[in-house]
Formats: C-alpha cells, structure tokens, sequence
C-alpha cells in the first residue's frame, strides 16, 4: 500500500502545484497522499504557506475531484514554536526546525552556514546544541502529541556530506538515544523520513539507524515518509526504505486509510 503524508506544493516551499502531486500519485499506484503545508510562523515566513484557507480549499476541491481514484488528506506541518489550530486538518505533523538562543531563531535545515550561526549560539559545542534540541523537541512531543513527528533527528542533516559534529561523536549518539527513547513512550507515530536522500546530501532517512533501533524495541509506530517538494520524488527511496525497515526488525508500518491512521504489513 502505497502513500505519503510529508508532502510541499508551491503554496508552501514545494515545486510541483497539488494537482500535479496528485497525479504523479495517481500515476504511481498510490492509496493515498496527505499535504503536509507548512504553517505560518510570527518568526520566520520565509517557507511557510502564504494563505492557509486557499491551501485547504484547493486540496478539499482535489480530494472531491479525484475521489474515485485515490484518498487525498489535508495535514499540517507545523514548527515546534508556534503552535497552530490543529481542529480543520486531518491530522498534524510536528517538527522542529530551530533553535532559539537569546531571542534568535536558528535554523537547523536550510544550510549549513545557518546550522553554523547555531553551532557558534553554543560556543561551537555540538554536545550542547544537540542537548538543547532534543530536550526541546522531546517536550513538545510530550506535550502536544502530533500525530505523525517529523524527521527527528533533523540537526543531523549535513553529517553524511558536509559536517562531523555528532554522528562521529559517541557522546552525541548518548543524546540522541536518551532522548529517543523518552519520545517513544508517546502515543504518537515516527516517520521514517527520506527527503534528505531525494536532495542528495544523505544516504539514509531520519531518524538514524541506532535511534531506528530504539523505536523497534520501544514497539513505537513508524510511518515512510518522503518529505517531497516535488512530484517526481513522493515515493523517494521507498523500496529501499522497505527493507531497511525489514532488516531492523520492523514488521509493520502505519498509514492514513479511510479516515483513520492503521497498521500495515511493511
Ligand atoms: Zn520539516
Ligand atoms: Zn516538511
């Protein structure tokens, strides 16, 4: 059964218009495909949707128009700052992708020369600015349960291509996993998210490996997600994620069917 719930259109930071998404969707044998908009931030507009209720007319009009050939869901994806109405969506997507320091958001996955300004918000100390991201994240986590949490382990993002702060440290891996396994006690649903691979900077999805480790003996559920911002790459490495996901130890995977998050066979 194919789907994805992670997914950017050009009414937020995507390339591909909705209709575009849905058909590639259509095209590839898709059950169903969830938008996933950025919302609106006070901090940072750059990425986010421009206008919410014209995002969420457009794709209810698609859902009613290609009823007959796939299920299509409204979500949400929202920053870990800035909570938003979650009651017109079909489900919400939480993330993190800052880190505010003394009143500035840093920006954890649009370049390294920003990760960098964090890094140096930390006095170029990994172990601190992956201490303070993960406790933040966790809390949110704990706090608001999204229904589906995104890439985890986003600060990760530049270490298989440009950085080598965390992944070589085992300290780090201390953190990660400490605060991985605080986060699979909540009820909620971890996507296994391959959008750094479709933009060729990383060979394997977020979470991590080890942190992947984590979720299979916590038994929390996953979700394969790609993260597209475009729609040639809905089903990025997902054949390949499949038995990853086997190899780990996964037997089950969840997706949003007739309304209702369920389990699947991987
Ligand atoms: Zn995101
Ligand atoms: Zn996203």
């Amino acid at each position: 059964m194919l789907s994805n719930f992670h997914t950017h259109t050009v009414l937020c930071d995507g390339k591909s218009t909705p209709e575009e998404v849905v058909l590639s969707a259509i095209n590839k044998g898709f059950s169903s495909i969830g938008f996933s908009g950025h919302a609106p931030t006070d901090f940072d507009e750059s990425y986010c949707l421009k206008n919410v209720e014209e995002y969420m007319t457009t794709i209810t009009g698609l859902k009613e128009k290609y009823k007959k050939d796939i299920e299509i869901y409204v979500g949400i994806e929202e920053d870990a700052y800035q909570w938003i109405d979650r009651s017109p969506f079909d489900y919400l997507l939480g993330s993190s992708h800052y880190l505010k320091v003394d009143g500035i958001y840093h920006q954890l996955d649009c370049g390294v020369e920003k990760l960098q300004n964090c890094f140096a918000a930390f006095s170029g100390d990994p172990l601190a600015l992956a201490e303070a991201y993960y406790q933040q994240f966790t809390a949110y986590i704990k706090e608001r349960k999204p229904d589906i949490v995104g890439h985890f382990d986003l600060i990760t993002k530049y270490e298989e291509s440009q950085t080598d702060w965390f992944l070589q440290n085992p300290d780090y891996h201390k953190i990660a996993e400490h605060y991985m396994k605080i986060a699979a006690e909540n009820d909620v649903i971890f996507e296994v998210n391959t959008g750094g691979i479709a933009r060729g900077i990383r060979n394997t999805p977020y979470p991590y490996e080890n942190l992947l480790h984590i979720l299979r003996k916590s038994d929390a559920k996953i979700i394969l997600n790609s993260d597209s911002h475009h729609k040639d790459t809905i089903d990025c490495w997902f054949a390949e994620a499949r038995k990853y996901l086997k190899e780990i130890g996964f037997q089950y995977l969840y997706t949003l069917y007739h309304n209702e998050f369920q389990k699947v066979l991987l």
